[in-house]
């Protein structure tokens, strides 16, 4: 479903990503770990269009998606992707139900219809009777809900979320992990997700392993890295997280 082929990035002589290769098939729940500053968040700002490569290419079902200008980008992004940040990204002003309509009303459907759609995700996640609450009147676990709601209303081809479950307690995350098993098993849905959480990589349907820009795929590598691990230094692949957040602005062309 979606393709990277050599994806390279650079931020002014930081080399972000080294040249990943990565594939993802519907249906699949990937996850994707390593410390903080591997270009986690880079690479699935890249694999959401929301940012650019400097070489590489992103496939979806076998189109290039560089061949789309930035509005069309956008109405692709809109209708192909959702997106789950760590911090939910509700807007403050509106209701949930509000909040999970926008990328629908965006999409072209009628205020009504997307209203009601949205209250149907909802009840599903059994947030009916929250539908009308504004974000400051919801729990922690509950505006995670409604931001996986409003990532699911276009029924995108995939749901992109980047430590979604990192600013919550540990009920609540086994709560939301288990929402995406459902949603995938319900709806069929793809997801990628990137995680520090050691229990949700290990019943992914694949972990990834980011360190430095890089995959480490191979065993060789990995052993590498264990033994370095062993010699107590700095690399940790599940090491808690400190990372910087993405840019306010790319999490909100996200929605
Ligand atoms: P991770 O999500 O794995 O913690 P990121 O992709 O956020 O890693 O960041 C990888 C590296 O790129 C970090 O060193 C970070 O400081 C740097 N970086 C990320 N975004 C930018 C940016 N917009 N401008 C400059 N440097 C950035
Ligand atoms: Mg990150």
């Amino acid at each position: 479903m979606i393709e990277l082929q050599g994806i390279t990035k650079n931020f002014g002589s930081l080399q972000v990503l080294k040249g990943i290769d990565l594939r993802i098939n519907e249906g699949e729940i990937v996850s994707i770990v390593g410390p903080s500053g591997a270009g986690k968040t880079t690479l699935l700002q890249i694999m959401g269009t929301l940012d650019k490569p400097d070489s590489g290419t992103v496939l979806f079902d076998g189109v290039n998606i560089n061949k789309y200008k930035e509005k069309a980008l956008s109405a692709f992004r809109n209708k192909h992707i959702g997106f789950v940040f760590q911090f939910h990204q509700l807007l403050p002003e509106f209701t949930a139900v509000e909040n999970v309509l926008i990328p629908a009303y965006i999409a072209g459907k009628s205020r009504k219809e997307s209203r009601s759609e949205a209250l149907e995700i909802l009840k599903f996640m059994g947030l009916e009777d929250r539908a009308t609450h504004k974000p400051n009147e919801l729990s922690g676990g509950e505006k995670q809900r409604v931001a996986v709601a409003r990532a699911l209303i276009n029924h995108p081809n995939i749901i992109l979320a980047d430590e979604p479950s990192g600013s919550l307690d540990s009920h609540n995350k086994e709560e939301l992990h288990q929402l995406f098993f459902e949603l995938r098993k319900q709806f069929g849905q793809t997801f990628v997700i990137v995680t520090h959480d050691e229990k949700l990589a290990k019943i992914t349907d694949r972990t990834l392993h980011m360190v430095d820009g890089l995959m480490i795929d191979n065993p060789e590598a990995k052993l590498e890295l264990e033994t370095e691990a062993n010699n107590n230094t700095k690399v940790d692949i599940l090491q808690e997280d400190t990372t910087i957040q993405s840019s306010e602005e790319s999490q909100s062309n996200a929605i």
